[in-house]
């Protein structure tokens, strides 16, 4: 089987500001091939970090976003029907257990049951996976590893990873950075003036207090480099902050108010 593994190899160094030692700690899961969940609120580096750390090591890096109408064979693969008949095409798991590269899973909790299942196979000593289907057992190419990714905040008794899942996975936890590493990643990250992305952090802050007394999530850092790239095109910093750091978030008059003060105190 030919696959073009170089399309999936990170050419670039992508731009991570660590937080910790989470460089170090993954370093040394991925050396035992161990499966790695990041855990953490949506927009806070999870999936930048993933695509550094493939970079760093080399190893080709395949993304799938997961969703509620995911099932099994959109990860393993299926049959496909043709003018010559049918034909087999791996799906996204598949092909990175076959070429040796990272797997990531984004919000695996989306995905049915059924789905997290196939993944058990390969984070355990058999590092295989049955492609039931086809009547294959594919073997994981030394260099596999399965990172997946997990925001608690978004977990209810009706979805969460069964035990018997998270078991399997070492951790490293995420949170928003701390302020003057926020303001470093929103300013490198779109190269506003750095006065300006702290201002826009401390709106982050006042938002972040409202989690859970109206608000589901904070505003992330993926939101804040929105609205630092709205004002380097140009756009007043009040507006651009209201473009992308409230009215995505929130449809509540009372927290909007509340919102738009915060902006107006630091613009
Ligand atoms: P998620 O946690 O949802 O996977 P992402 O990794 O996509 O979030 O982060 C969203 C955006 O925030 C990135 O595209 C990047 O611009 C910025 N970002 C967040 N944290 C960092 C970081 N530590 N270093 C560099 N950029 C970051």
């Amino acid at each position: 089987m030919n696959i073009d593994t170089e399309q999936y190899q990170v050419k670039q160094e992508p731009f991570y500001q660590p937080q910790g030692n989470e460089i170090a700690l993954y370093e040394a899961a991925y050396q035992r091939r161990l499966p790695v969940m990041v855990k953490g609120p949506t927009g806070c580096g999870k999936s930048r970090f993933i695509e550094y750390m493939a970079w760093r090591l080399g190893k080709p890096l395949i993304t799938v976003a997961c969703n509620e109408d995911m099932t099994a064979s959109d990860l393993v693969g299926r049959y496909l029907l043709d003018a010559t008949g049918t034909r087999w095409l791996d799906g996204p798991l598949t092909v990175a257990a076959r070429i040796g590269a990272i797997c990531y899973l984004d919000e695996v909790v989306e995905a049915r049951q059924d789905t997290t299942v196939v993944i058990h196979p390969l984070t355990d000593h058999r590092r295989s996976l049955p492609l039931d289907k086809k009547g294959e057992v594919v073997t994981a190419h030394p260099d596999f590893q399965l990172v997946i990714s997990y925001n608690p905040g978004y977990q209810s008794l009706m979805k969460d990873l069964k035990q018997s899942t998270k078991q399997r996975f070492s951790a490293l936890v995420f949170d928003y950075p701390p302020a003057d590493l926020e303001t470093r990643i929103v300013a490198t990250e779109t190269g506003i003036d750095p006065e300006l992305a702290a201002a826009l952090v401390k709106i982050a802050a006042a938002a972040r207090n409202l989690k859970g007394h109206g608000l589901d999530e904070g505003i992330s850092t993926r939101l804040l480099v929105y609205a630092a790239n709205l004002m380097d095109e140009g756009i007043a910093p009040r507006e651009a902050s209201r473009m992308a750091l409230v009215d995505p978030i929130t449809d509540d008059e009372d927290i909007r108010s509340t919102l738009h003060h915060a902006i107006d105190a630091v613009f």
